[in-house]
């Protein structure tokens, strides 16, 4: 039997081809890709305290020490009354608006939420792939001990002398305090550098390193900034369209638009 052997070029036009085939079939069937990249305004509609501005319990010259990370030698009961208070409230606030039209951009885009937030409303909403920089108060670690394998999941208040398990130190809420290292740098550099579209919601971009990833977005990302006042553009780490207005009313808008984008 005999083969035939397709002349060089002729094999290259049919490998081109297919290539192209195949690459004009995946736009078509791709997802694009939003990160949701949300700060402290976010949850503002929902009751929970913003960091800065407005009537903050966070930023005061009182409490303002229970975030470094100093607090937890310098005054233990102090740091978990503090943070035991804040998570109650953060169990008693609901998703708002904003919140339930991330989770429901899902339906026809591959979302992904990058939060400063250490409360749980985007989980609450629905949403699926979250990465909480700053950790969740509704989670513990030991003290002095750090990463996913000594997280627990926590709702109660932490008291002294309450103790890991398996560690058998004292918990902490696992949040991020200042001077600490944040979570998921990696993760969320290569979320952002892969994506379509970028919303960043509720936050003044003043927390670093948090601000500074978004320096890494892709160059041809479509980005829109929500925000209830107009951030100044010096402050904007990579430059895009800028909604202003307070976030249940901004993003339902915003994630409309995109909806109907696709029809
Ligand atoms: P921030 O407090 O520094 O800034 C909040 C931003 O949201 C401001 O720019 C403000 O103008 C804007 N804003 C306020 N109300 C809004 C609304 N209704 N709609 C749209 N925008 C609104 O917040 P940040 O940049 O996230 O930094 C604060 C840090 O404090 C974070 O790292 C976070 O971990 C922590 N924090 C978290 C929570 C929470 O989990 N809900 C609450 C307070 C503080």
């Amino acid at each position: 039997m005999m083969y035939y052997q397709l002349p060089p070029f002729v094999r290259q036009l049919h490998h081109d081809y297919s290539i192209e085939k195949s690459q004009v079939l995946q736009s078509k069937i791709r997802r694009r890709k939003i990160v949701i990249f949300s700060g402290a305004g976010l949850s503002a509609e929902s009751g929970i305290s913003t960091f800065r501005g407005g009537a903050t319990i966070w930023n005061t010259e009182q409490n303002a020490r229970f975030l470094d990370r100093e607090i937890i030698e310098e005054d233990l009961v102090g740091f978990l009354d503090f943070h035991n208070a804040r998570r109650r409230e953060m169990l008693e606030a609901k998703p708002n608006a904003a919140h339930r039209a991330i989770a429901e951009l899902e339906d026809q885009y591959d979302v992904q939420v990058i939060t400063q937030n250490i409360d749980q409303l985007h989980e609450q909403a629905g949403s699926h792939e979250i990465l909480h920089l700053h950790g969740s108060i509704q989670h513990t670690r030991p003290v002095g001990l750090y990463g996913e394998q000594f997280r627990l999941p926590w709702r109660k208040d932490i008291g002294v002398g309450e103790l890991d398990p398996k560690t058998h130190r004292q918990l902490r809420p696992d949040i991020v305090l200042f001077g600490e290292q944040i979570y998921g740098i990696d993760d969320s550099t290569r979320m952002l550098a892969q994506c379509d579209i970028v919303i960043v919601v509720g936050t003044s971009l003043v927390v670093e390193p948090a601000a500074s990833l978004l320096r890494g977005v892709h160059p041809d990302a479509e980005v829109y900034y929500v925000n209830i006042e107009h951030l100044p553009d010096i402050r904007l780490p990579i430059a895009g369209r800028q909604l202003i207005g307070p976030a249940t009313e901004q993003v339902p808008l915003l994630t409309h638009q995109l909806r109907q984008a696709l029809q």
